[in-house]
């Protein structure tokens, strides 16, 4: 890697060998891949001690994977940033993408693998980034990478509440995000906390034949039907009983064409919810049927149901309490039963949202930074997902500035076949992540 002169990587400095590398190794934290998650591991120390980091070690967590951690202290009086990113990937089937998951492809401009942007791409921007700047560095600088971010095992968070001081910064770097859309520099400020419950419905000791009993018998699985039909209204708005509705997102706007496209919307079938897009999916709580159980049609018969369960997943935006939220969901369910119908509604996951309450001088200076390696003002979005480990970060130092950006944009199709990169915002958001550890020094 060579600096150019402002010390930042240029395009010709990035190659990414270190990627393919990487991407190479499957590592998914399912069990089933404990060599390649270990040895995706050991490559993550040996680069980020390459690239200069002091004390760079695997630090088990109580979830049977172990997070990489390593700190070189500042000058006097630097602040200290932490640089997040996760090494876990999600799993891939070889069947459903166009070239192996697990061997990083160019094609069109873009880069394709598992993880090439979640998170294996995050990773190395942090490493482009650090390997530019000159040691010693103007910050002092926390890696933490994270070995089962996908699987929600949680041995990270738990370990920062155990050791807090191993986490201690002024500046936490959350690259698990990215932009809202290509050569848009986006910092994601806000992420919804979750409360979801399990909903079972009882009308009869047994299925009862739909011909000599249909009609009169209370079907279950229709009690359900109409109960889950209360929690939208005709805007397509969530409506759980005493749950505010009304929130508007501030920050970038979310075109309508452009969510339609990224969530891959079918011609001619309408977007849902009374206010913009974002308000939708950042600022307002909603409410989704994730699971149902009842007969599959392969296994049908001519019976009115006596059972019926389903998951009900419910997002909660930050400025709402997710514990207190999820109570009206389950008084909500319980008050929608019809025929007297017994209902039982068991609170599931639980997570409060996460929002950005201080803007500091990290903010000020990715500010500065992302304007210019874009070329563009930094903008604010929301995440409609929970990152619990925001939470985490967050209670055990209160003061940190949690900024959450990345490699990733909607092309990049995370988490789906044909998962890739887009070289350019690669470089960029390097370059963006050196420049703001140089102010941040200066
Ligand atoms: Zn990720």
């Amino acid at each position: 890697m060579v600096a150019d002169a402002a010390g930042v990587p240029g395009a010709a400095d990035v190659t990414f060998e270190d990627l393919a590398h990487l991407v190479a190794l499957p590592s998914v934290a399912d069990g089933a891949h404990e060599v390649a998650l270990s040895a995706t591991a050991d490559e993550v120390v040996r680069l980020f001690s390459q690239a200069g980091v002091d004390d760079v070690r695997r630090v088990p967590t109580d979830d049977g994977t172990d997070t990489v951690l390593g700190h070189s202290p500042g000058p006097e009086g630097a602040p200290t940033v932490l640089l997040y990113s996760h090494y876990d990937v999600q799993p891939a089937d070889p069947a459903e993408w166009t070239s192996s998951p697990w061997e990083l492809t160019e094609r069109d401009g873009r880069l394709y693998g598992r993880g090439a942007a979640d998170c294996k791409g995050n990773l190395v921007m942090l490493l482009t980034a650090l390997r530019s700047l000159p040691k010693p560095w103007p910050v002092g600088v926390r890696i933490v990478c994270e070995g089962s971010e996908e699987m929600s095992k949680g041995g990270l968070g738990r370990l920062v509440g155990t050791d807090p001081g191993l986490f201690a910064a002024d500046v936490m770097l959350v690259a698990d995000s990215g932009n809202i859309e290509r050569g848009v520099p986006t910092v994601t400020t806000s992420l919804r906390g979750t409360g979801s419950v399990l909903v079972t419905v009882r009308t009869m000791a047994s299925p009862g034949h739909s011909g000599s009993y249909g009609g009169a018998a209370p079907d279950a699985l229709a009690a359900l039907i109409a109960m889950l039909a209360t929690l939208r209204d005709q805007a397509g708005d969530t409506t759980v009983t005493g749950l505010d509705n009304s929130g508007r997102w501030a920050g970038a706007d979310y075109p309508e064409d452009r969510f339609a496209g990224d969530a891959r919307v079918l011609p001619g079938v309408r977007l849902l919810g009374s206010g913009s897009v974002a308000d939708s999916v950042w600022a307002r709580p909603a409410a989704t049927v994730l699971a149902i159980d009842a007969p599959s049609i392969a296994d049908a018969t001519a019976a009115v149901q006596h059972e019926a369960r389903a998951l009900v997943g419910l997002r909660v935006p930050p400025s709402q309490d997710a514990a207190r939220a999820q109570r009206l969901l389950v008084a909500h369910l319980e008050g929608a039963a019809p025929w007297g119908a017994q209902v039982t509604v068991e609170p599931r996951t639980l997570g409060q949202g996460w929002a950005l309450t201080g803007r500091g001088r990290g903010y000020d200076a990715l500010a500065h930074a992302m304007r210019t390696s874009f070329g563009a003002d930094l903008v604010e979005a929301g995440q409609g997902g929970a990152i619990p480990l925001c939470n985490e970060l967050q209670t055990a130092h209160p003061e940190a500035e949690i900024l959450l950006i990345g490699v990733e944009e909607p092309a990049c199709h995370i988490h789906a076949a044909d998962e890739s990169l887009d070289p350019e915002e690669f470089r960029r958001t390097a370059q963006a992540v050196a420049l703001m550890l140089q102010e941040l020094g200066s």
